[in-house]
Formats: C-alpha cells, structure tokens, sequence
C-alpha cells in the first residue's frame, strides 16, 4: 500500500483533539458541546464507528457488568434493564450522538501514532493513520483529551501454555471472538472465571454439548434479577424517566458505598454472603469450598455480577460444570491438568483477558524528548506529569467507568474555560517543595486491587505518590466531592511555565 506522509500535508488546527470514540470520548465531545460552547474540537477514532468496547467484543453474551443507570450517561436516562446487551448499549450511544449533533465532529479509521508538544507554541501534533489506506494525516490541537480506555481491543492475553500448538481443535480468544463461530454439539472448555467467562459459559449451553469452566482459583461472583427495583415502582407510579434515572442512580449509590465499605470493615461476613448465595444456588452436595470459595477479600478484584444467576442455573441443570486445577499442558485432544485429569475438548476458549494500553499506545514527545510514562507521576489519575495539556480518562473498577468520565469531563471544562479567563496557553501539574518527601510507588497499590493485568503492565503506567492529589484513588465517594471542588490556581498546577522532566 502507498504511503502518504503527514509531512506532506498542512495540519488541520482544533483547539481540542479527542482521543477515542468510546463510552469516554463521546461524553467528551457532548460536555464541550454544552459547557464549553464554541471550542473546536474533534474526535479521532481508529475503528470504523463508535462504541469502543461495546463494538470491539463479539463473544456470545457481550453484557455489561454493571448497571447502566451509572454506567449510562447522567445526561440521557437509561430505559432498558440494567445490565445490557453491546447491541443495547450501542444503540444508547448512537442516540447520543443524534440527539446531540456530534457525528460531525467524529473522524472514524484515524488511529493515532505520535503526539508531539511544543511549549514554544503550546501545541500538540498528532499523527493519525489510516488502517485500511496507510494514509497519514497532521493535526494540531490546544490540548489533549484521553478518551483511549484502559486495553488494546482485539488482542487477548495468552498465557505461554506448553504445547499449545498441538491441540487439533479450535482455540480462540474471547477477545479475538472470529465472526462465525459454530459452537454447536460441541464439548466446550472456557479457560478463566472472570466477568467475561461467567458471560460467555451460559450463552454457549444453549447450542453447545457441554460447556466446562476451568479456573486456576475461584472468584467472587454476585446474583440477582436484572432488574432495580426502586425504579420499578418509580415507573409504575408513572414518575418521568429523567426522575427515575436520577433517584436509581442515587439509590445504587448508596448501596455500592454501603456494600464497598463492608468489604473493608467486615471482609468475612461480606464473604459467607456471596458464598452463601452460591451454595444456595448449587445445592449443599456441591463443592463450594473448592469452586467458589476465593482466598482474597472481596473486591479485591472485580465482582461479576451474574443477572438472575443464568452461569449457576447453567451448573445446576448439568450444561456447564467447574473445574479448578492448573493446566500442565495442552494436548492433542484437550488439555492436561497438573492433577493428572484430562479434559477433552472440540473448542477450547481462552477468557484470560486482555493486554493494557498506556495512553492509546501514542508515542509522546515534549520539546524534543520522549516521554516515557512509567517515569510521570499521576495527577488524581487524570493528568500526568511531564505532559502539558492532557487530561485522560481511566474509570473506576468497583464502580461504572461513566462515573469518573463525567467527573474528568467536568474538571476538564472548568479548566479550559478558567484558562481562557486568565489568558494561560499551557498548564502542567507537578508536586511541590512540600511534597519533596513523597513516596513514589507503582499506579496501583496491590493491597487495593491486583487483577493480573494491572500486575502484568505497572511497567507502562504513570507512577504515584502517597497523597490523594498524586494517586488514582478509584474512590468515588471521595472524587466526586474533592474533583469538582480543585483549586485551580493551587500549587500543582504551573501556567505557561517550562515543563518540568517528569519526575
Ligand atoms: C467485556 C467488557 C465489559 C465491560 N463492562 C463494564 C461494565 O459493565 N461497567 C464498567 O464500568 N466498565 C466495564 N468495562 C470496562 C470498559 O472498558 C469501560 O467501562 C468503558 O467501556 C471504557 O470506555 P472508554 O471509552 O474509556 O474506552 P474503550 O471502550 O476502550 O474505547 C476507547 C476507544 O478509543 C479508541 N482508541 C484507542 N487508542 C486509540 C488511538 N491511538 N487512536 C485512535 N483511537 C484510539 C479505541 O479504538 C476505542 O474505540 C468492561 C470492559 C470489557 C472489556
């Protein structure tokens, strides 16, 4: 294919360059388009259309995990029942685009490469290529907003299995789910018991023989109806959407505050209760204690939550079963198991989750030097050290990413406008004097949360420090009282200044 360089053409100039057209970038392009009316902006997506993960996963199932009154936009009521299909979630996100005019401001198949700040101009230049052409194309941008999500879609995480490639069956990835995949009649293995594993497995026994999960240890899982039942009498009482959307989210506020500190303060009891619904469910002859008794804290890694317990009425009935044991290698027909039992298999699935992104995987460059991320100190996880005019996105784990999205987008806002007030061109964070004893550790404490990966990508990621304003504190409870309330002109923040090295 030719290659058409970025040099050859003059950049298109926004005042605000978006990166990503996801749950995250969208409800970027909308705050501006109502808080800061009259920017320049536009939005570089390197799929075809919006949607980010909604339309990147295609494993059976593809369900939301948490409720998409948080999770959905706190500016457009959501609906449908809580927790929704991708398609469901798309078509929400289509109308926000509708209904707000944005499709004009979104270039699609634009995956950006490089960005480069000047501080002798305060400018960013991006470069975006095209996917299906090659083709290049420059722009510059007054500030950078990270809308990338938090993984590279459409790459699974392999683990290094011996003998892999001599299984003679179908192996796939639940992220690399090929589009026609005929699971019909046959014995099924999913490997990993994850969020994504507890979604696929029940919507396989419907067409498969047998579907088993295979698990290295348990996880946490939560049961219920996929239904809110503060909404439910709300709607009969024929209260507006818009109310209902607001009192639902308060509701599930309340409750997620009040069941997050439980896991904190009484670990234990918090843990018999989510055993204890899953003996309920399984029956007293099941082994609990070997299949679903975790050894962490809850919360510790994500909760799935399971709508109305479809994986466990799945076990129950016999179309899918559990197996926990560690893989010695694969085999011709299946795998072998460290136990020595062997499971054979026609499809073998690999849930075993993804490979992060740091930043969209953008080569970053301030005034002529590469900027490595490990080596910036996180700003509240929403700005870094060392990279003037970026604000970025990163949700939170034990609550709806949107929650964190709308608070980014907020403070983002009210810093551009607060700019444009005082005439600054650039702004920077960095720790000062007082902060010179700081501990710097990794983004995430392992104490806090350890999935594996995060464990596996520290390595890419900003570091912090041991104060709240340099931390990613996934603590909504606390953000959205302490973001909204930030000094602008307080000490971390450095208007037209040099930018200082990273840390
Ligand atoms: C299967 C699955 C289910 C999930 N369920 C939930 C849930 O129920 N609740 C919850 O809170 N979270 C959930 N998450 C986490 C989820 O990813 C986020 O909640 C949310 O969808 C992220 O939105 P985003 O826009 O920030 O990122 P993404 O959805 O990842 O979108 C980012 C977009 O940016 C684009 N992009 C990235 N890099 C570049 C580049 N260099 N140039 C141009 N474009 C780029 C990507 O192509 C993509 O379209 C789930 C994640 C997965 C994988």
């Amino acid at each position: 294919m030719t290659q058409v360089s970025a040099d050859d053409e003059m950049p298109e100039h926004f005042d605000v360059l978006v990166v990503g057209a996801g749950i995250s970038g969208i409800n970027a392009a909308y705050h501006l388009t109502k808080q800061c009316s009259g920017t320049r902006f536009v939005v570089l997506e390197a799929f075809e259309t919006f949607g980010g993960t909604w339309w990147s996963h295609k494993y059976p199932g593809i369900r939301s995990d948490s409720d998409l009154h948080t999770f959905g936009y706190r500016f457009k009521p959501w609906v449908g029942p809580p927790i929704a299909t991708a398609e469901e979630i798309l078509a929400y996100m289509g109308e926000v685009i509708d209904e707000n005019d944005l499709a004009g401001h979104i270039r699609y198949r634009h995956r950006i490469t490089s960005a480069t700040w000047s501080s002798s101009d305060n400018l960013w230049t991006v470069v975006a290529r095209q996917p299906d052409t090659g083709r290049e194309s420059r722009f510059t941008a007054n500030f950078l907003y990270m809308g990338q999500g938090y993984y590279r879609h459409n790459e699974g995480y392999w683990p290094d299995w011996p003998f892999m490639d001599q299984y003679e069956g179908q192996l796939v990835h639940s992220e690399e789910w090929p589009e026609y995949l005929d699971y019909a009649h046959k014995q099924v293995v999913v490997i990993g018991s994850g969020a994504t594993a507890a979604t696929i497995i029940p919507n396989m026994c419907d067409k498969a023989a047998h579907v088993t999960m295979l698990q290295r240890s348990p996880t946490f899982f939560r049961t219920g109806r996929n239904a809110i039942e503060i909404a439910e009498t709300l709607r009969k009482l024929e209260i507006d959407e818009s109310w209902v959307h607001e009192i639902t989210r308060k509701q599930i506020l309340h409750d997620q505050t009040a069941f997050t500190a439980r896991t904190f303060e009484e670990p234990e009891a918090v843990k018999e209760e989510l055993i204890g619904e899953v003996r309920r469910l399984l029956g007293p002859d099941y082994d609990i204690e070997k299949h679903f008794t975790p050894s962490y804290r809850p919360w510790r890694q994500r909760i799935a939550f399971v709508p109305n317990a479809d994986l466990f009425t799945n076990i129950a009935a016999g179309r899918a079963s559990v197996v926990t044991d560690e893989i010695e290698c694969f085999t011709r027909t299946g795998i072998l198991l460290k136990s020595g039992e062997e499971l054979n298999a026609d499809l073998i699935v690999a849930a075993t989750g993804f490979n992060m992104n740091a930043f969209g995987d953008i080569a970053f460059e301030v005034d002529g030097k590469v900027v490595n991320l490990h080596d910036t100190l996180t700003y509240r996880g929403m700005m870094c050290t060392g990279l003037p005019n970026l604000v970025s996105v990163f949700g939170y784990f034990r609550a709806s990413w949107t929650l964190r999205a709308d608070l980014v987008a907020d403070f983002f806002c009210r810093l551009m406008t607060h700019m444009k007030e005082t005439g600054a061109g650039a702004v920077a964070v960095a720790p000062g004097p007082e902060e010179a004893d700081m501990q710097i550790g990794d983004w995430v404490s392992d104490e806090d949360f350890n999935p594996n990966y995060i464990k596996r990508s520290l390595h890419l990621m900003p570091k912090a420090g041991d104060r709240p304003e340099w931390q990613h504190t996934q603590d909504y409870w606390r953000d959205k009282d302490e973001i909204p309330a930030i000094d602008l002109d307080g000490p971390e923040f450095i208007y037209n200044g040099q930018v200082k090295t990273p840390l």
